[in-house]
């Protein structure tokens, strides 16, 4: 069936135009003012007020299957997307067992065929089993549709196996990204390093924990002349390494998540430590939360991703010493990261960059990342002044573990379309 979006303005990673967007099947065959409706066999989505992005993409969302479907599964996790306005996501191999092979990866990537409400790419483990030991068969994982590989979670502890993972990589034309956590720095910490875990006896978790591997990790990218993805980074000192490396040209990429430019140590205090604050890595000071809105405004930062983490109500409830790290996020990235773009009066064009353009270039995904002609129909239709607030019941994800609930925010996904059908659309 063909589609016509009315009278939206689109959002591009470079512009914004008044355009109305025809689709036939899965693409997008035109976009521009005024469009004659061609046949009456055509659905028409009014979108007069609303903004149109290209489907966002995430780098970095756990699915927790197989193994934890009572945390989420692919078709939660893919309803959840789509509510967020994600049309592609990837999900990270830290599974039960992990996504270490052909089979498990295949089994991943054909249930999501299956489901069909947006698109989900595995990500491949790096060392058999997460272990750090012996590398994965990377030729096998990539048949199987994998495009990345990461042991997120964890680092590849062993310098000598990294440096062959990102041989290997590199010859199958495959991203590593790496988890940055030295752990025997990190130990038992469960919060940031820093005056508050001085004064309460907490156990600490340094920066250091993740510039350290950052470091580790641009070195041994710059020396192979490979491609390096980080993870969620979150500390002024990773970044300053980063900026450097790109300065010099090592082919490096990052992301950080929406809890890393909206929150911080202080709001674990604030909240008398809820457990629902307690991520990996762990939420930084206020001069890190200044310095990721930084980079994210000159680029050092990539790309915004959510490290999506669901885990069940028990295994986040109680002390803050015992709860899981993470916290869901699918369902809020767009709508904290246009609270961030406004606070700092920035240009819509940065959500369009950083949700999608980028990781459809770090991912070398095509036809993805921008509203066009000849691209694939996945659009997020939005609503930027409508408000809304996340509860238990309306949250599509199986597990509400997020510090957002009961929260007013601003930014409503109306539609997503996935390959020109409409895979979401918002309660009025
Ligand atoms: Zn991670």
């Amino acid at each position: 069936m063909n589609l016509l979006v009315k009278g939206a303005k689109v959002v591009n990673s470079q512009s914004i135009t008044r355009a109305d967007i025809l689709v036939e099947k899965d693409t997008i065959v035109e976009v521009k003012p005024g469009i004659k409706i061609p046949s009456d066999k055509v659905k028409i989505i009014s979108a007069e007020g609303k903004y149109v992005f290209p489907g966002f993409i995430d780098l970095h969302t756990h699915l927790r299957v197989p193994g934890r479907p009572d945390k989420e599964d692919l078709l939660t996790g893919a309803k959840a997307a789509a509510k967020g306005g994600f049309t592609t996501i990837m999900c990270m191999p830290n599974t039960q067992p992990a996504i270490d092979d052909y089979e498990v990866a295949a089994w991943v990537r054909n249930k999501a065929e299956e489901i069909g409400i947006v698109d989900i790419i595995p990500i491949g483990a790096i060392t058999k089993g997460r272990q750090g030991k012996s590398l994965t068969e990377f030729g096998r994982l990539k048949e199987a549709g994998c495009l990345a590989l990461s042991d997120d979670g964890d680092s590849v502890e062993n310098s000598y196996i990294l440096r062959r993972a990102f041989e290997y990589a590199k010859m199958f034309g495959l991203l590593i990204i790496s988890h940055c956590q030295d752990k025997e720095l990190s130990g038992q910490g469960i919060i940031r390093e820093s005056f508050v875990t001085a004064q309460m006896g907490f156990p600490e978790w340094p920066a250091l924990a993740e510039s350290l591997i950052v470091s580790r990790d641009v070195e041994i990218a710059r020396y192979l002349g490979a491609r390096l993805h980080l993870a969620h980074v979150s500390t002024k000192r990773s970044l300053e390494i980063i900026r450097q490396a790109k300065k010099e040209g090592v082919s490096v990429t990052c992301e950080t998540c929406p809890h890393y430019f909206s929150l911080s140590l202080q709001d674990i205090v604030n909240s008398g430590f809820n457990p629902y604050y307690k991520v990996n890595p762990p939420l930084g000071t206020e001069e890190d939360l200044k310095a990721v809105r930084k980079a994210l405004k000159e680029g050092v930062i990539d790309c915004v991703a959510t490290d999506h983490a669901p885990h069940t109500y028990l295994d986040k409830e109680g002390d803050f010493y015992d709860a899981e790290f993470g916290m869901i996020g699918l369902e809020f990235a767009f709508s904290l990261f246009l609270k961030m773009v406004r606070e700092e009066e920035l240009g819509l064009e940065i959500i369009a960059e950083k949700m999608s353009s980028a990781p459809a270039r770090i991912l070398s995904l095509e036809k993805r990342g921008s509203v066009q002609k000849g691209y694939y129909a996945d659009l997020a239709i939005v609503d930027l002044e409508k408000q809304w607030q996340a509860n238990p019941e309306n949250i599509f994800s199986k597990s509400k573990n997020t510090p957002f609930l009961y929260k007013k925010l601003k930014g409503v996904v109306e539609y997503t379309l996935f390959r020109g059908k409409i895979v979401h659309r918002a309660q009025s």
